[in-house]
């Protein structure tokens, strides 16, 4: 059993009836007998997924919720019987991450499934605004951060397993992982868990590769290291010198994921990448930051352009840190990140750290010229976090600050496959239907929302699973201009209704036929006329008479329910013999 996980067991033992105790036990008896594919106890993955949110120092009750989180999906515990023992919040998060399970990401194949074709930049600007919807969506479903937390802790526990799948799974999975929950951590400040997803993800993504780059960096990633090493008693001894006490000094790897993305921008050239291993620093306050380095710098000359005070401008997702590169002992580059412990729990574990530090944060500019589409992005999780910032003695407050209340006037509805379509709110199955293909709408019959029959004219909210009921050859309802929301939805159905009338005209035979009958008036004329029809099995529309020219004659006008011409003919030689009628003709209409 991993440490996270035996401390969740641990505490459980010490305290069964606290809630992370009882949500422990709980969690136990729902998947007793049940295994993962690996076959290993299901129980295990609830443990590792509450384990993990408590390494990040997260409260009780996501950590709770984190070990139950799989229980009203897969055990079919109803969501009561949860909110009935541990509480209206512990329910919510569960809830909420229940729903998350909904979305899934896929790649949108390429047209001729060739590898130039994946490269196409439209089809690659369309796969990377399909995946920030779904990022957006993540988190609109979510409403809290905390739902998104236990959502990044059960997905790494699953990476960490991932092996036990059959292979198009993992593949699915692993690039869900990547463009998704691996980059939503980031844009969360997670860096930490957002490098172990890529990481898990980067083997099953890029297996060739992977095993190049394993190969090719082995011995060269245990030299650096223990280079590293025979130089760490040094710095720490020149640090002190200058009564800096460094809280701890890491030599860190750098993540095989990260290598090769900036492979790929040197040629894949591993002779220009210098920050293999790197050496990390860890001191108390943030003067000391500054001091570190002019010691390092004094004792070891630094190359150029090589210092990057990220503290002074940290990176938008609030990445703290000084960078520099020295020239150590025997004439090697020694990279080295310099920060307070603040700053690097902040850096690990992002908006999840703000539990433990108040700190508010002055000037966090955003530079940078890829940038600008994403600050309104950056702009709102900061917003958020000073909003908390502030007052995160206030555990009340902190809890609000959580709530996520951007798109608000969106809503992210589900296809039963798990693609994700953005509506905006008031959106009904109509518009659902509209914006997944045009025919679908055109020939909607009703839906299925969340696996319930419902009308089209139905709500949607964020989340809902949407099935859309089709008919070939249905026609759209005038009626559902009512409450279609979207003008993608209003503007299909107004083409389709034009089209149907133009149609029903060029197709449209005669449906019935005007009889123009010429009359001298007497008493019984007209039941003597409505007598012969009746008599030949024809319906009679309607019957009028008016007064012709002169006021000798009249026309009585009959429309009657038939369109064979013999049939008529018929009937029109037998009304030109009724008494008082002169002349009879006739059209269809
Ligand atoms: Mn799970």
């Amino acid at each position: 059993m991993h440490a996270r996980a035996a401390a969740i067991k641990e505490l459980y033992k010490k305290e069964p009836d606290s809630m992370i105790g009882r949500a422990y036990a709980f969690a136990e008896k729902a998947h007793a007998g049940q295994k993962r594919k690996s076959g290993e106890p299901y129980f295990n993955h609830s443990i590792a997924t509450g384990g993990i949110l408590r390494s990040w120092h997260l409260d009780d009750a996501t950590v709770a919720a984190g070990i139950l989180h799989d229980t009203v999906e897969d055990t079919g515990v109803p969501l009561e019987t949860i909110k009935k023992e541990f509480g209206e919040e512990v329910a919510f998060l569960v809830d909420g991450v229940t729903k998350l399970g909904h979305i899934k990401y896929r790649e949108i194949p390429a047209r001729d499934g060739s590898a130039a074709a994946k490269k196409e930049p439209i089809r690659q600007s369309m796969e990377e605004a399909r995946a920030e919807n779904l990022r957006k969506m993540v988190l609109a479903l979510s409403q809290d951060l905390r739902v998104v937390f236990i959502k990044l802790a059960d997905r790494l526990h699953n990476m960490q397993t991932l092996s036990a799948l059959p292979p198009a799974k993992q593949k699915r999975i692993a690039l869900e992982t990547d463009e998704i929950y691996a980059s939503l951590a980031y844009r969360l400040g997670m860096h930490n868990v957002s490098g172990e997803l890529q990481d898990l993800a980067f083997p099953y993504l890029h297996p060739r590769e992977y095993e190049w780059l394993l190969s090719a960096t082995k011995e060269r990633y245990a030299e650096r290291a223990k280079y590293l090493e025979k130089i760490k008693p040094q710095i720490k001894k020149i640090l002190e010198d200058h009564d800096i006490k460094p809280l701890d000094i890491e030599i860190r790897a750098k993540r095989y994921s990260s290598l090769y993305k900036k492979l790929l921008k040197r040629d894949m050239d591993i002779e220009r990448v210098h920050d293999l291993v790197a050496m990390r620093i860890i001191v108390k306050t943030l003067p000391e930051c500054y001091a570190a380095l002019g010691v390092i710098h004094e004792a070891w000359p630094p190359l150029p352009r090589r210092i990057k005070d990220y503290i002074a401008m940290p990176k938008p997702n609030a990445y703290r840190s000084l960078h520099t590169t020295v020239i150590g002992p025997d004439g090697k580059r020694v990279e080295i990140q310099i920060r307070t412990k603040e700053m690097h729990d902040e850096n690990e574990y992002g908006v999840a750290a703000h539990w433990l530090y108040k700190q508010k944060q002055e000037g966090a500019a955003i530079s940078g010229k890829k940038l600008a589409q994403e600050i309104a992005w950056v702009q709102q999780l900061k917003n958020w976090q000073e909003r908390f910032t502030g007052n995160a003695d206030d555990p009340e407050e902190f809890i609000r600050a959580m709530k996520i209340d951007f798109f608000t006037d969106r809503i992210f509805a589900v296809t039963p496959r798990g693609d994700v379509i953005d509506l905006p709110a008031g959106s009904t199955p109509i518009d659902f239907a509209y914006h997944v293909h045009s025919e679908i709408g055109n020939s909607a019959t009703g839906a299925k929302v969340n696996g319930v029959m419902s009308t089209l004219d139905h709500p949607l909210k964020s989340g809902d699973v949407v099935e859309i009921l089709a008919q070939k050859g249905k026609k759209p309802s005038e009626d559902w201009l009512r409450f279609a929301k979207t003008t993608i939805a209003r503007d299909h159905i107004r083409l389709a209704l034009r089209k149907k009338n133009v149609f029903a005209r060029m197709l449209s035979l005669p449906s019935h036929a005007e009889l123009k009958i010429t009359v001298e008036d007497r008493v019984g004329l007209i039941k003597d006329i409505s007598g012969s029809i009746a008599e030949m099995h024809i319906g009679i529309m309607s019957f009028h008479t008016e007064p012709a020219a002169g006021k000798r004659f009249h026309i009585t006008k009959v429309d009657i329910q038939s369109t064979d011409k013999k049939k008529i003919e018929k009937l029109v030689a037998k009304l030109r013999d009724i008494k008082g009628v002169r002349d009879v003709g006739y059209r269809l209409i």
